[in-house]
Order: C-alpha cells, then structure tokens, then sequence
C-alpha cells in the first residue's frame, strides 16, 4: 500500500494529519460552532427558486465578480455596524477558509511569514503552512486575552507579513478590545507594512461592536467575516472579507476565475434576504449562550467570558477524559487541545440542558 510520504510530496506537508473535528453519530453535537437552527422553510423555499433561476444559465459561467452578491454583502455590513460599506471593499469566496487562504496566497507565500496569538483558530496557522508561509505563534495572557506588550515586540522583531487578530477568538471566545487592535495594527506598519486581518467569524455573537469600523484609512486592515455562523449556513460555504478596494482588487490576482458557483451565489442572496429572521436566532443563541456560561460557573467550574456562540471551561487534570465521559452520555463537545480545557458550543435550550445534564454527571464520577 502506498502511503502519503511514499509519494513525492513538499516536506512541510510530510507527517501531518488534515483538519478536522471528529463527525461521530451522537445525539448531541456541540462540537463544531455550528448554528443548531435549520433554515426556516419560507427560506427554504426562496432558495429553491433562486436556485432554479440560476439553473436555467448553468451552461454559461457565474459573475466572475459576484457583484450583486457583494453589493448584498455591504449593505449587510453598513445596516449591521453603521459603518458604510461599498460593494467595491466586499469580496467573497467559499467559506472565510477561502478568503484566509487568498489573503495568504496574495501577502504571504515562501519567504514570508504569518503570526497569530495562539490558542486561536488553527486553521490560520494550517491555512499558513499551505501556502508556503511561514508561521509565528504569539503570545497570549493567562486569561487569553492578547499580551500587548509582548505582541509588539514580537511584531517589531519578527516583522511578520501577515498578522491575524481572532476576535472573537476562537476556542476561547475572547474578544479584542478596539485599542488592541489598532496598537497591533501600528507596530505591524512600523515593523512591515504588512496586512493585519481580524477574523470576525463570531461577531454577530458579542457582546461587542464590530471591528470594522477601523476600517476606516487603514489600507492594510482587512476584516474577514462568514455566513457559516450567524447565518447558519455552514454548508453553503460562503466566507467574506471587508477592506479597502485595493486589497480586493489585490485579492482577485490569486482567485480562481468563477471560484464562486452561480449556485452559492443565488443561495447567499437569499439568505440574505431573510437576514432578520436569522439574527433573531442570533439573538436566541446569545442568550442561551450565557445561561451556559452563569450554569457551568454554577457548577463550580471557571469559564473563559464568551463573545462567541462556544464556550471555553476547566479546568481538568484529564481533559481528554473528561471529553470522553461527556461523549459517553451522548453530548460530543471539542477538545481543541488547549491544557485542561473544553469547548461547547451553544445549542437549542433542550441540547444546552442535555450538556448541562452530562457535566454535572461527569464532575460528580470526577
Ligand atoms: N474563522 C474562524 C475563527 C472559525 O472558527 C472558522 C470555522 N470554524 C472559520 C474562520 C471558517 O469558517 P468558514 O470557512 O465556514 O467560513
């Protein structure tokens, strides 16, 4: 049998496993940050007949621009954070994986780097290694907010391409305040210049305003956002950036040309259309999401404060077992390999009480 490194592979890739949370058949599935709301039916129904426009001029290729869907894009980001977005500073893509992944194909690539504050999401330092650019992970405090100090230092001595800021952060939920951001985004001008990408995956979710107003004279600052989350359209994959026009158009010299299917096009739209009804179970998940958070505190164990749809707690000595014994009564959470904690993510009332159910169960056999 041939295996992966029988093959001549690039040696960065040799040894390593892909991406993935485990996909186990269990009752409850709090593992994977997902929206647990389906799409309403009268969504449901107008994606059917965008979908079947769309069909009828599936021989010929999509707008290699996805205009109207920008446009929809930005005027979803200026009602949303007040802040006016043109369609001009939108660009879209396949999942936020997909905007990261053009980011670093067009301001890393080998030779460059890219630094992040690690725990974060790991595909920034995945998404790094891909494209042949070198990865530098930052610091962070004891309770996951960004060290500042040491950030900067490390920026001014590593001079890093690419900096991401997760806010919020993903697996611990933080958010970064404003003034972080703009202290990270100096020291990264003065150090490179180089492109300072904050990852907004979750800000529909906080208790926060959006980082995109800083926007704002700040060419190098680009905000990626996605409708895997709030919109709870994981399996449509449609990511989305917000940045000066310069970096979309700077974007589009490494996209595959009709990376965007007429498809997902019309479905985004029509999500989009129905953005009210979603953000009100936004609105529904935020509070289950800090009934979680005052109960798991309830219990006795400590939470890292959530501005996203998951929560961080511990702290356990086993957190693989720990993992395991919530597992077994039928609730799959992630262990994202952080020492000594778990991460949930927020679900309907009745999935939150089967976790809650299985916690207390756990700690009392602890
Ligand atoms: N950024 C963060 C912080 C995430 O957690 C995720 C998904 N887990 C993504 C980006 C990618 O999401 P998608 O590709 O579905 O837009």
């Amino acid at each position: 049998m041939t295996k992966i490194d029988d093959l001549p592979i690039r040696d960065e890739l040799r040894g390593q496993s892909p991406y993935g949370a485990p996909q186990l058949d269990v009752p409850v599935q709090l593992n994977t940050n997902e929206n647990p709301y389906p799409l309403p039916e009268p969504l449901v129904a107008r994606i059917a007949e965008r979908v079947a426009e769309a069909a009828r001029t599936l021989n010929r290729y999509p707008d290699r621009d996805a205009v109207e869907l920008r446009e929809g894009l930005a005027a979803y980001l200026t009602r949303t954070t007040g802040h006016p977005v043109t369609r001009e500073q939108v660009w879209a893509a396949n999942g936020s994986n997909e905007v990261l992944q053009q980011l670093l194909q067009t301001f890393g690539g080998p030779g460059r780097t890219a630094l992040g504050f690690e725990p974060s999401y790991s595909m920034h330092a995945l998404i790094s290694r891909g494209t042949g650019t070198g990865w530098i992970s930052g610091p962070r405090n004891e309770d996951f907010t960004v060290d500042l100090d040491a950030a900067r230092a490390a920026i001014a001595e590593r001079r890093p391409n690419v900096v991401f800021i997760c806010s919020p952060n993903n697996p611990t939920g933080t958010a970064v305040a404003a003034e972080t951001v703009l202290a990270l985004y100096d020291a990264a001008q003065a150090a490179g210049p180089s492109i300072v990408v904050v990852d907004e995956a979750y800000v529909e979710f906080s208790h926060r305003a959006s980082l995109l107003p800083l926007l704002a004279g700040r060419p190098n600052l680009v905000v990626s956002r996605t409708m895997s989350k709030a919109f709870g359209a994981a399996g449509l994959r449609l990511g989305y950036l917000a940045a000066d026009p310069a970096v979309v158009d700077a974007v589009q010299l490494v996209r595959l040309p009709y990376h965007l299917s007429a498809v997902t096009q019309a479905t985004a739209l029509a999500c989009l259309e129905h953005t009210d009804t979603l953000l009100g179970y936004v609105a529904q998940l935020k509070a289950e999401r800090d009934r979680l958070v005052d109960a798991l505190r309830g219990l006795g164990l400590e939470v890292t404060d959530s501005d996203a749809n998951f929560i961080q707690f511990g702290r356990f000595a086993d957190t693989h077992a720990v993992w395991e014994a919530i597992l077994a009564h039928g609730v799959l959470v992630r262990d994202n390999g952080v020492p000594g904690w778990l991460r949930v993510t927020a679900g309907t009332p009745a999935e939150n009480d089967a976790f809650l159910d299985a916690v207390r169960n756990v700690i009392k056999e602890l």
